[in-house]
């Protein structure tokens, strides 16, 4: 099963993707992780990427697109993939299935993850990021008890640049200008599923696997 999981910056995209690689055996493909990472190496493509990304702006297509297309081209992908922050455009959505085309395979279905602006603006203030295991966790709904890899410490946290309230303005500009114009396109092709993003992590986890389990049994995906 190919999920997507659309949702504004902050709706809790990264922590509901790792929950469906714990329970359905996905990889968490997000984009935003695979640029910190090249960031951290000082790659060329981290290079590139910091500077879109420190003003909140996007990444090119090109760029984000080619890194998606050979980060698929690994066999783990093959279980599936849950796309966590991809696509982020209409251009990025179109390549993203004809890459999946290519492979016989398709999108199953896209998680569209709905939480109000002003929430957004609470939760991205309040978020911390292990250094180490990468999890984003909240200072309020979502505190660090302990790693749920086992790996590390509370002092590992630290607030991404990016969550900084001006760049936070101006993700979420990005988000309403060119990546919102997704939800029109999915619904158009049947394939949203719209589900309230609000609730506590273990709410919003239960009412996408109800949804999953229901798309299962009515289409017989593995
Ligand atoms: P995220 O961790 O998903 O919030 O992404 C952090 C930042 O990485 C975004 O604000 C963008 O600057 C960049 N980014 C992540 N995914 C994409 C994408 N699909 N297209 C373009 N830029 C992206």
């Amino acid at each position: 099963m190919n999920l997507i999981l659309l949702a504004g910056p902050g709706s809790g995209k990264g922590t509901q993707a790792e929950l469906l690689q714990m329970q359905f055996g996905m990889v968490h493909l997000s984009t935003g992780e695979l640029f910190r990472e090249n960031i951290k190496r000082k790659t060329e493509l981290g290079k590139l990427a910091k500077t879109f990304i420190e003003k909140g702006q996007l990444v090119p297509d090109s760029t984000t697109i080619d890194m998606v297309r050979e980060r698929l081209m690994q066999v783990d992908t093959e279980r599936g993939v849950v796309f966590d922050g991809f696509p982020r455009t209409i251009n990025q959505a179109r390549a993203l299935d004809e890459i999946l085309q290519s492979r016989g395979t398709m999108i199953d279905a896209v998680i569209y993850l709905t939480v109000r602006e002003d929430e957004i603006i609470k939760r991205l203030s309040g978020r911390l990021v292990c250094k180490d295991c990468q999890l984003p966790f909240h200072n309020e709904h979502n505190p660090f008890e302990s790693c749920p890899y086992e790996r590390c410490q509370g002092e590992y946290l630290y607030q991404r640049d990016d969550d900084k309230p001006e760049t936070v303005k101006a993700r979420l500009r990005v988000y309403q200008n060119q990546t919102a114009p997704l939800i029109a396109h999915y619904t158009a092709r049947d394939m949203l599923i719209k589900i309230d993003g609000e609730g506590s992590v273990t709410e919003v986890s239960n009412l996408i696997q109800q949804a999953l389990r229901k798309l299962i049994e009515s289409q017989d995906i593995a």
